[in-house]
């Protein structure tokens, strides 16, 4: 068993870090708000610590799980020009791994940045939401050389599902944005499918078992029909958070020259949706701005 510092006990890195304690690891945390982290230590043990960098002293595995490219830069390279940062705490050899959605640049810089000091990073952004953080069924995406995977995949695995290496550092976070790209698309689908349904009079449960068995399946309708149907939307993957994740895709694809209309066009839709006061709403939300009868809103 390791010894492990988890930085970031928000919505998916409190119940990550517990599945750690939990596999027989020794964790010490760091969050922002100290008492997320007291709540931590109540419910797991382990210890907490007053800066990323106390953090990452003498850890082994150093995990984060922040919001954007900003928090991230802060409690890795120090926040205000600080030394508070994990980097400035980390042993030679250890081995650094960031769960947080960001861009692929900043996960290439800080892979240099770490080789320069001797030690190894990858980038794995997560998918499966609150409920597969706390089930422990997470699919994780990586980015980094085949060592430090080696060494990371048995330690992950306490709150994964799912670990597929894709390629060298940056590759986790470019995947994690082809299934934003790809979740962006679908629910669009959706939403227009069940509100022609509405508009047509059908049975929506009917409707939903007669074709979530066929070629219009997805994660979207088998976990998402139900509360649209319901006008349910206070749950789930925040539009705020989704905007942030398509936004760093169309960045992407400016660099790498892929075209993505329907990306762009569902992130100015989320723009209305923001407006209409849906920042903190599930993504599923995307319906609301088709009115009931199919109409734009
Ligand atoms: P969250 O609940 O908002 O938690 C964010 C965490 O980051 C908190 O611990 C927060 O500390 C910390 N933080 C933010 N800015 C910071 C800063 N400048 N310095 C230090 N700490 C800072 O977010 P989440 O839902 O856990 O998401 C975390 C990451 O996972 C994001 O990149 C998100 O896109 C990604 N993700 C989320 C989901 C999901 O369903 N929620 C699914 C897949 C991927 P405080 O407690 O002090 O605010």
């Amino acid at each position: 068993m390791s010894k492990t510092a988890f930085i970031g006990l928000g919505v998916m890195g409190f119940p990550m870090a517990g599945h750690l304690a939990a596999a027989g690891h020794q964790v010490t945390v760091y969050n922002r708000t100290a008492s997320k982290a007291d709540a931590w230590v109540e419910r797991y043990g382990g210890s907490k610590a007053a800066t990323p960098r106390e953090a990452a002293e003498g850890a082994e595995f150093v995990f984060t799980c922040v919001g954007n490219d900003d928090d991230l830069k802060s409690v890795t390279l120090g926040s205000n020009g600080g030394d508070d940062g994990a980097f400035a705490g980390l042993s030679e050899g250890a081995l650094f791994v960031d769960h947080s959605t960001v861009s692929a640049d900043l996960a290439r810089h800080l892979s240099e940045t770490l080789q320069s000091q001797g030690c190894e990073s990858i980038d794995a952004p997560v998918s499966g939401g609150q409920a597969g953080a706390e089930k422990g069924k997470l699919a994780i995406m990586c980015g980094g050389p085949d060592a430090a995977m080696a060494r990371a995949m048995p330690v992950m695995d306490a709150y994964a599902a799912r670990i597929v290496h894709v390629g060298g550092p940056g590759a986790g976070q470019t995947t994690k944005m082809v299934n934003q790209i790809c979740i962006a698309g679908v629910l669009a689908g959706v939403s227009e499918g069940l509100r022609f349904a509405q508009a047509s009079s059908l049975d929506l449960a009917k409707v939903k078992d007669a074709i979530s068995g066929g070629a219009a399946q997805s994660w979207q309708m088998d976990n998402r029909w139900d509360s649209m149907a319901d006008d349910h939307f206070d749950f789930g993957f925040a539009i705020d958070w989704m905007r942030k994740d398509l936004g760093l895709a169309l960045d992407e694809a400016r660099r790498n020259g892929a075209s993505l209309p329907t990306a762009a066009t569902v992130d100015q839709y989320y723009a209305e949706v923001q407006a209409m006061g849906g920042n903190r709403q599930d993504t599923s939300a995307l319906i609301r701005r088709l009115g009931k009868s199919g109409e734009r809103r």
